[in-house]
């Protein structure tokens, strides 16, 4: 037995039968999902299958994973392979959380640079759709890869790193699932630190207007949210790192908002057990970073999301923009959040050679109303040339993300090296990405 077909009952979470995404918008086209536990499992099993999707831990909102062939899921291949600390790097099984990896990493005295807003999500599905948390210094997740193992289509072992392949691998990061399979990801890794989390409420909308760049640079990390009612931002996330030269001062009033005296939910009415923790407690990286808690449901839960890539000049525009949009927005949306992030070099990345701030909408899960809001916001949004997130819900036609993505057709070359016949190609693949 190379692969045995399993639909553990942790995927398959709706109903019995069909297997659907995390938030249960998208019911995918087949529930053909088998599972592999090592490398040689991967091989045998590409090579047997004509059409396949790798599945992480279905955290996309729109069909990017989806397939009407087969699924693999590497979620046993969950272990650290190597941690090399003279070389600042761990190698980790594509199968692996960040929620798996942290602790582990933490207790061996060491950290990534920065984390999503939940650490649910697989390493290997995370860094293939450019997945990011904020900080005006801090790349995406993808920045801190600086190796991968791919299988590719012909069942060969590829491996590419920073330090030897040069644009290939750069190519290859943000691999959006079209080049193979990756079975292993090596990390940059740093001594590990501490971090402290401050929330204010209520930041005047003028305060975003005129000073922008001091709210984002205050600390390591920061996150803006609001439901774009009455000229303000709900809550201000801060979180600095604990080293003399980062420590925020945490005044009572932040550009005329105020410190929050209890933990909040980015969704105020929702129970900040779901959180981590505030108030200026310090803690581990892995425990602050992420607005949400291992083992506990982060966000919302059923719910639908979109985020847009702005150029990080335009950010105060593109923030107004949205607003003027806001009688239309907020009766759909539980929240939005503006975070920013640093530029980078990998070609499918929204900050390829651009810093940016970006634009979230967690909706409620009303998808004939978020269908008619997305084309609103991309034509607002347009004139700064913004960019979707891969893994959430967007309207942008092909021929806009191919004017906006100078690097696309290298990466079809690329992906035609790796996987000539598309064999990891699905509809989302063929439409956006393959379709000119
Ligand atoms: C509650 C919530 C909060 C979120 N917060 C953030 C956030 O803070 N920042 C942000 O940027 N995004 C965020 N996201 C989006 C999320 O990070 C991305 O959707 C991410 O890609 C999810 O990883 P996954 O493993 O679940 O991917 P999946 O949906 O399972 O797969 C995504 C893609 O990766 C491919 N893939 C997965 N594993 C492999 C592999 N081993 N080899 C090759 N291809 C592979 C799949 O084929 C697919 O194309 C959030 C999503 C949710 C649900």
């Amino acid at each position: 037995m190379i692969a045995s077909p399993v639909i553990s009952s942790l995927l398959a979470r709706t109903t019995k039968d069909k297997l659907t995404n995390w938030a249960g918008n998208l019911e995918y086209g087949t529930d053909r999902l088998y599972s592999a536990n090592s490398l040689e499992q991967v091989r045998s099993y590409v090579k047997k299958e004509n059409k396949l999707k790798v599945l992480g831990t279905r955290h996309c909102f729109n069909n990017i994973a989806d397939s009407t062939d087969n699924f693999l899921s590497l979620k046993p291949m969950d272990e650290v392979v190597a941690l090399k600390p003279e070389a600042h790097t761990v190698t980790v099984n594509a199968g692996m959380t960040y929620g798996q990896l942290c602790p582990l990493l933490h207790r061996k005295g060491f950290a990534l640079h920065n984390l999503a807003s939940l650490p649910h999500i697989s390493i290997a599905g995370a860094v293939s759709t450019a997945t990011h948390g904020s900080g005006e210094k801090n790349g995406n997740l993808a920045t801190a890869v600086s190796a991968l193992e791919i299988v590719t289509a012909a069942g060969e072992v590829v491996e590419l790193s920073r330090q030897r392949d040069g644009e290939a691998f750069l190519g290859a990061v943000v691999g959006i699932g079209a080049l193979g399979v990756i079975t292993k990801v090596t990390l940059d890794i740093q001594p590990t630190y501490l971090v402290r989390q401050y929330v204010y409420e209520n930041l005047p909308l003028s305060a975003v207007k005129d000073n922008f760049d001091a709210i984002e640079s205050s600390g390591y990390s920061v996150s803006l949210f609001t439901d774009w009612q009455n000229q303000r931002i709900n809550e201000v996330w801060i979180k600095s790192r604990v080293e003399e030269e980062q420590t925020f001062d945490a005044a009572p009033e932040f550009f005329g908002a105020k410190r929050a005296t209890r933990n909040l939910h980015p969704i105020a009415e929702l129970s900040a057990e779901n959180c981590t923790e505030q108030m200026g407690v310090p803690g581990p990286w892995y425990e602050r970073l992420p607005h949400f808690r291992m083992g506990f449901t982060p966000s919302a839960g059923k719910e639908l999301q979109t985020e847009y890539f702005v150029p990080r000049q335009h950010a105060v525009e593109a923030i107004l923009a949205v607003e003027r949009l806001r009688d239309q927005i907020s009766p759909h949306l539980m929240i939005s959040e503006i975070r920013t992030i640093a530029a980078d070099k990998l070609w499918l990345s929204p900050c390829y050679g651009q810093a940016c701030v970006t634009i979230h909408f967690t909706w409620r899960q009303d998808w004939p109303a978020v269908k008619m809001l997305m084309p609103l916001i991309e034509k607002e949004l347009a004139p700064f040339k913004a960019r979707p997130h891969w893994g959430k819900l967007f309207t942008m036609p092909p021929g806009e993300l191919h004017s906006i993505y100078k690097k696309l057709p290298d990466f079809i070359q690329l992906s035609k090296k790796y996987d000539p016949h598309g064999k990891f190609r699905n509809e989302f693949l063929s439409t956006n990405i393959f379709s000119s």
